[in-house]
């Protein structure tokens, strides 16, 4: 999975990185949040779904570019 954050709905909560912090760094200029390049490593996926779930402007979106394989 991928995250991204919309720039123009976040308005700088910090949920997402006090979630997931290995996934959502804030910007030091205006606070706003962006997601790490690239797949979520996968023992950071269930943090980052909460955070997609946890933001209050609901600014991240998730993309699945594979379907998800249990093993
Ligand atoms: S929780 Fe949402 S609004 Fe808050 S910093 Fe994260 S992405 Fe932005």
């Amino acid at each position: 999975m991928k995250v991204q954050v919309d720039q123009n709905l976040c308005q700088g909560h910090t949920i997402c990185s006090m979630v997931a912090p290995e996934v959502f760094h804030l910007k030091d200029e205006d606070g706003h949040a962006y997601a790490i390049e690239g797949d979520v490593p996968t023992e950071f996926e269930a943090a980052a779904h909460e955070a997609v779930f946890s933001c209050p402007e609901r600014a991240i979106r998730e993309m699945s570019e594979h379907a998800v394989q249990e093993t």
